[in-house]
């Protein structure tokens, strides 16, 4: 059994959602495929949801409006022949009645989560129309029914195992499978979703449940490149990364794959290979268990930074004072990115701002507090990095003119993350691209 999971673009038009069927009917091998939202889709919902919460009908109205437009031109193409284009119409009627009933309702959090989840229903039930038309057997798992996730929105992998097992078992000889990304159920058993961005990792958490033989993430680019191609020129695909190497580049910014998409796949050791539809034979990235490639891999960038210090004279031969620090994160369930420290203040990063005001009241009875928004941070990660003392060098000697804020070495043998202003992000990436690729801006 192998996973194939596509993103928004490669199911974005009529014709790469046909594509999308070649590939996954090249081989005979028993597959699961998880689609997210045709691109733009999710967007559009969040906007809909946006303007429902601040009680703007009008304004929902219209962007279902036009959305539904769009999607009629989309089956338009999608499908030939008039039986298939009844059954498309059907599938938009369902789920823009849905949209058009919800305009009734009063908005709620449980209500948002029911519009952002249209996106992958619609897609995932047109694409069925159109391979029940190409005569191509299959079966819709509908993700609500085996993907949940826990009081503290963890996936539950044992659940979801038991569920997608009994599922699997009701289709004896069925080889394919189709179903959404990125939907779920939660504790209260609502519709619930796994953030943005989140097909990449309920195809993770499929493929690890099943044991699958791989797991395959396609998109619109030939793998992971080296640095982010949005805002440098002059990027390549990397072959092949580790688990961890993987894990420290969605973490930190690299947004091809989801922050947390690589744990489910390494802790059952399954093969992930990220590969573009619209390049089906280019290499890509295969992303694996061997660590035996050394040296700098790549660099991405995460946003949305905020920096704490917290400066104490009393934290000078204070034992405990740094979990007394750590306390106040957990309490208001805020995780930390990176952490430096020195004799008499310690300061730490960061990316939700929710709890801040509460914390920064509760840090201050420790000492004084000064926080620094609008940062980033610039992860360089690769195998072995931190002992091989030639890489420190270039990122510094790269970074002569930049003024960093933190740095972060040795606390993971493949990463090595600075603190920069945010808008100093892009002018960082593109001297790394140049001091530890030698790939210059074109
Ligand atoms: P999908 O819709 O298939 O999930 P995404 O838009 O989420 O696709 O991710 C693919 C995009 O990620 C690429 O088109 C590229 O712009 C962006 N990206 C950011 N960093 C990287 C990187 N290091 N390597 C490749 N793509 C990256
Ligand atoms: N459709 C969702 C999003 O746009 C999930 C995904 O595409 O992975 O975030
Ligand atoms: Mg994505």
């Amino acid at each position: 059994m192998k996973i194939m999971k596509f993103g928004g673009t490669s199911v974005g038009q009529p014709q790469r959602m046909h594509q999308v069927a070649n590939l996954i009917t090249a081989d005979k091998e028993e597959k699961i495929v998880v689609l997210s939202a045709v691109s733009g889709t999710t967007n559009t919902l969040i906007d809909i949801s946006l303007h429902l919460s601040r009680g703007d009908k009008t304004g929902a109205q219209q962007k279902i409006n036009e959305l539904e437009n769009s999607y009629q031109q989309f089956i338009y193409e999608l499908v030939k022949t008039s039986a298939f284009k009844n059954a498309a119409q059907e599938v938009l009627k369902e789920h823009f009645e849905f949209l058009n009933i919800i305009l009734k309702i009063s908005y709620s959090e449980a209500l948002n989560k029911d519009i952002l989840a249209q996106g992958e229903l619609l897609s995932t039930k047109l694409f069925s129309v159109y391979l029940s038309e190409q005569d191509v057997q299959h079966v819709v798992l509908p993700a609500i029914e085996f993907m949940t996730i826990d009081v503290d929105d963890e996936p539950q992998i044992g659940n979801i195992k038991v569920r997608l097992l009994q599922m699997l078992q009701q289709y004896g000889q069925e080889k394919l499978f189709i179903t959404q990304g990125f939907i779920c159920r939660n504790a209260k058993g609502e519709v619930d979703n796994l953030k943005r961005g989140g097909s990449d990792y309920s195809a993770s958490l499929i493929a690890a449940a099943l044991e699958a033989s791989s797991c395959e993430i396609w998109t619109d680019i030939s793998g992971m490149h080296n640095n982010d191609p949005r805002l440098v020129d002059h990027t390549l695909p990397v072959e092949q990364l580790s688990f961890d190497e993987a894990a420290e580049l969605a973490y930190f910014g690299a947004k091809i794959l989801h922050p947390a998409s690589i744990w489910p796949a390494q802790q059952y050791n399954i093969p992930v290979k990220i590969l573009n539809t619209m390049e089906p034979q280019a290499k890509g990235t295969l992303i694996s268990e061997d660590i035996s490639s050394k040296g700098v891999k790549a660099v991405a960038a995460k946003d949305g930074i905020t920096a704490i210090k917290i400066k104490s004279s009393r934290m000078l031969l204070a034992y405990g004072f740094l979990r007394k620090i750590f306390e106040v994160f957990e309490k208001y369930r805020t995780p930390i990115d990176m952490i430096t420290t020195s004799e008499v203040a310690v300061s730490v990063t960061i990316d939700n701002e929710i709890a801040l005001d509460k914390i920064i009241k509760e840090l201050e009875v420790f000492g004084i507090v000064d926080v620094d928004r609008e940062q980033a941070i610039v992860s360089i990660v690769g195998n072995e990095i931190v002992s091989d003392t030639d890489t420190l060098k270039k990122v510094f000697n790269s970074l002569s003119n930049i003024d960093v804020r933190m740095v972060s070495y040795g606390g993971s043998a493949h990463n090595i993350s600075l603190l920069v202003s945010s808008h100093q992000k892009v002018q960082v990436l593109q001297q790394l691209n140049n001091g530890l690729f030698g790939l210059w801006p074109t």
